[in-house]
């Protein structure tokens, strides 16, 4: 049988070679009538394969009836269909290696989690859960608290609540707090962090308004005082995530200003973004200000994402003062930006391993990735550098190289942590050629993400999380390059 969209038009055809170009395309049954098309009609169904197949067709047919040397044989077509479901089987959320040498890479989904957290969440996802259930009284119960003691044990607080993410976190406070009244921040911490978080926008968003107060490199205690009025709701610090302001600077701390919000009645909230709970330098880090710190210095709330520098999963943390985490909590908004119970589930089973930090390290993978040796890593690449060698074959020159990691997601910006990995140099071609082969090793089945630095193509292993995998990779592509 000849389909419909095969047959010839009335007479609008009179080329006869044409219509015979058209006679010789196979049917869509003609192709699914082969050995490829029913495994693959099999393995994906039969609307699906036949879909596919009808897609290849349409793929190869203006070429053909233009007069293109093109293998029409329903074999080669019913192959190209299977590849086309193969193709589309991938998901799009896709797992790559990251060599890019920032450890909290955004754009690569941050923080991994640790194998407690993906148990957890996997446990969750299976069966039913006491989400927002008492199970001792049978009572209905708050999904928050299946995090607020171990948050008010590990920090110090009084109480906390969390949200979908630290921008949610801050949109929340603002309009808890400080919806038509003024909110006083520093010139020099109104920022801005990739993927649109601005913060005169997310006030202006939450109905706060923002009082600027000192200038960009300095700001003291008595601008603050000055700007607090009747008006007054907030006062608010910023950790300037992703820049320094250097030189002829002044910074009023949130433990200096808080006896002054104190006096005027007003809390004071402390965006410290990535928060840690852990001291970094007794893992070999430079120092970062902890949540336990902010709670100490005065802050009244404080606000911290879940899936940087905590390593768990997104979300948004704000801990603090016991009466105004009850505000945020009782706000509309809360329920627009509550966490499901799977990010509840891996949060959870990430802060209980806060409470045993001598093996944290150990368990956590953000940490394990950032305590890395940088020796470890250089030797590392010395045993794989024969394999990457032949995958990018005679053309690049590869060598073992330090290199400097980052902590990324706004966590310590200036600060780089020695590291190692590969340099690789086009022989020929220069930078075009280098471009080229950072798209070869994005084109792989799991692709490798590295970062062009001048002219070398620098492939970082201290985010490498899984080297059989990276191994695998780099053997698909010494396969790809003998097979053409
Ligand atoms: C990262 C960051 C945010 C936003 O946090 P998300 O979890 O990405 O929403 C807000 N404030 C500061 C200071 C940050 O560093």
């Amino acid at each position: 049988m000849v389909p419909t969209r095969f047959r010839e038009g009335r007479g609008a055809v009179t080329d006869a070679s044409l219509i015979e170009r058209k006679a010789q395309l196979p049917s869509v049954d003609r192709v699914m009538a082969t050995d490829a098309a029913r495994v693959a009609a099999e393995t994906y169904g039969r609307t699906a394969a036949v879909a596919s197949v009808r897609a290849s067709l349409d793929e190869i047919r203006p070429a053909w009836l233009a007069g293109a040397s093109v293998d029409v044989a329903p074999e080669r077509i019913a192959a190209a269909a299977t590849l086309r479901l193969e193709g589309a089987e991938q998901p799009s959320q896709r797992r790559v290696i990251n060599l890019t040498g920032t450890v909290l890479h955004t754009n690569l989904g941050r923080a991994l989690l640790a194998e407690e957290a993906i148990a957890a969440v996997t446990a969750a996802m299976r069966s039913p859960t006491a989400l927002e259930f008492n199970i001792a009284s049978g009572q209905r119960g708050e999904r928050d608290d299946h995090v607020r003691g171990l948050l008010r044990e590990l920090t110090g607080a009084e109480d906390a609540v969390v949200i979908n993410n630290n921008a949610a976190a801050v949109l929340l406070t603002l309009n808890s707090l400080s919806e038509g009244r003024e909110t006083i921040v520093s010139r020099g911490e109104l920022i801005e962090i990739g993927g649109s978080f601005r913060l005169p926008s997310i006030m202006a968003r939450a109905g706060a308004k923002l009082v600027e107060v000192g200038t960009t490199n300095r700001t003291h205690l008595s601008d603050y005082a000055e700007a607090a009025g009747p008006d007054t709701a907030l006062m608010m610090k910023v950790h300037p995530s992703n820049y320094r302001i250097e030189g002829f600077t002044k910074e009023v701390s949130a433990r200096s200003l808080s006896p002054l919000a104190r006096e005027k009645g007003v809390p004071l909230v402390d965006d410290l973004g990535s928060g840690v709970l852990v001291d970094l330098s007794n893992h070999g880090l430079a120092r970062e200000r902890t949540v336990q710190e902010a709670v100490a210095d005065g802050a009244d709330l404080v606000t911290f994402s879940g899936d940087k520098l905590l390593g768990g999963p997104q979300a948004g943390l704000v801990v603090g003062r016991a009466d105004l985490v009850k505000r945020l909590a009782k706000n509309h908004l809360k329920r627009a930006l509550r966490l499901d119970k799977l990010r509840l589930a891996a949060l959870e089973a990430t802060l209980k391993l806060y409470r045993d930090p001598d093996r944290l390290a150990g368990r956590l993978p953000t940490l394990a990735l950032l305590t890395r040796p940088p020796e470890a890593l250089k030797a590392q690449a010395a045993r794989l550098l024969p394999a990457l060698a032949r995958a990018v074959g005679a053309d690049y020159e590869t060598a073992v190289t330090d290199t400097r990691s980052q902590i990324g997601s706004g966590a310590l910006p200036l600060e780089t942590i020695p590291s190692g990995g590969f340099a690789i140099r086009a022989l020929l071609g220069g930078s075009s050629a280098l471009i080229a082969l950072a798209a070869a090793f994005r084109a792989l089945s799991v692709p490798v993400i590295g970062r062009i630095a001048e002219d070398r193509l620098v492939l970082d292993l201290r985010a490498l999380d899984d080297e059989a995998v990276f191994v695998a990779a780099l053997d698909e592509m010494t396969r790809a390059r003998a097979a053409t």
